[in-house]
């Protein structure tokens, strides 16, 4: 049977983060509710297809924007209006993206009783100093008590969200930060940083008010991360993306293996069968196109083979694993791309796999376009 990964998202915040380039707004129970009334619409509309209800649904993500800011009942409804209309495993990973301002001992224990299995946590962070830089309306302990409440509620599986390479960050501060990220023992571990365009970081950053990691300290940040946690047992599999044995994330995986997922909500992005689909990013739009029963779709293509090819590679190089060798040996431009990389140090062979080198790992985007 095939299979398929639902991403759902709830893009409501209590405020917009510094670094933060998603399509979010505050969260109002009022424009929130209507919004969840659109969600359950578009779910009804995905449930008449046959080619969606004949698949087995093996990942559920909730994500944002902060879903965890509503109430757990609100969000059992959603589940279960999903549940009864699609073919959900029952071990199915059900993931909830939460903030850590927005959760407590009891919301979290309701969400593990509402069928939420994975939490992944935006810690960012363990300096207050830091954490206000970023715009993330908690502190650090109040992180760690976040954290501290979802293994007391239950959650044996617990991702916990990290930024490295910020103002003034020396690689002495990112291993304390790795210590103490460490010492909670989350089941996963992701970092990154990126100054997107239009964030406020960035604004800071070309006015030369943020003063970032170099590119060699940032390297540097990278490097001794992936020692230390290489030395707690948490194995990088992916170039931001870190687990102990048996928790990778099994939704991210389907990105990176281009397998189908189907993204409701505002700036859905769906690739199902080599079709890609784009929901409006306008909150307004997708709930008046759903509320008079219009799925909000704005963009809709086949992926050409030459295009699924590349986003092959692209998206197989990011992790660790890499791709089969077999999949750069057909076609000549593919051939002599690979073979520049790997003059530059940036891919290597192993074991019948072509893989991101150390340095590759730095450079990821620009192996990506020389590929493209
Ligand atoms: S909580 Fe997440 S989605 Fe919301 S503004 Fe911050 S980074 Fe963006």
């Amino acid at each position: 049977m095939k299979t398929l990964g639902f991403y759902i998202d709830f893009p409501f915040c209590i405020a917009r983060c510094a670094f933060c380039a998603f399509d979010v707004e505050g969260y109002r129970v009022r424009w929130a509710t209507r919004y969840i009334k659109a969600l359950e619409k578009e779910i009804e509309i995905y449930a008449t297809l046959s080619e969606i209800t004949g698949r087995k649904i093996t990942s559920v993500y909730l994500g944002g924007g902060t879903p965890s800011h509503y109430p757990p009942e609100v969000l059992q409804d959603l589940l279960a209006h999903c549940q009864n209309r699609f073919n959900i495993g029952e071990d199915a990973e059900i993931t909830l993206e939460a903030h850590p301002a927005t959760v407590d001992k009891n919301k979290l224990s309701d969400f593990l009783k509402i069928g939420i299995n994975r939490l992944s946590l935006g810690m960012q962070s363990f300096s207050n100093k830091q954490l206000k830089q970023l715009g993330r309306h908690h502190s650090a302990q109040e992180a760690i008590t976040a954290f501290q409440d979802a293994r007391e509620a239950g959650f044996l599986n617990i991702s916990i969200d990290l930024m490295y390479g910020l103002p003034n960050e020396s690689p002495e501060d990112w291993e304390k930060t790795l210590r103490q990220a460490i010492t909670l023992s989350p089941e996963h571990i992701f970092y990154a940083l990126s100054i997107e365009a239009g964030t406020l970081f960035d604004k800071k950053y070309r006015e030369g008010k943020l003063n970032l990691c170099s590119e060699d300290t940032s390297a540097t940040l990278y490097d001794r991360a992936r020692k230390q946690l290489a030395r707690a047992d948490y194995k990088q599999y992916e170039i931001s993306n870190f687990a102990k044995a048996g928790h990778k994330s099994r939704h991210n995986l389907r990105y990176w293996n281009q397998e189908a997922v189907l993204s409701f909500g505002v700036s859905g992005h769906s690739y199902i069968d080599g079709k890609r689909s784009v929901n409006t990013d306008k909150i307004p739009d997708y709930i008046e196109k759903l509320e008079t029963g219009k799925l909000p779709v704005t963009e809709q293509e086949k992926i050409l083979p030459r295009d699924a090819a590349i986003d092959h590679i692209i998206f197989g190089l990011r992790k660790t694993e890499g791709i089969p060798v077999e999949t750069l040996s057909e076609d000549a431009i593919f051939r002599e791309t690979r073979k520049n990389l790997e003059d530059a140090g940036l891919l290597q062979e192993e074991s019948g796999r072509i893989q991101l080198t150390r340095k590759g790992m730095h450079f990821a985007d620009e192996v990506g376009m020389a590929f493209l």
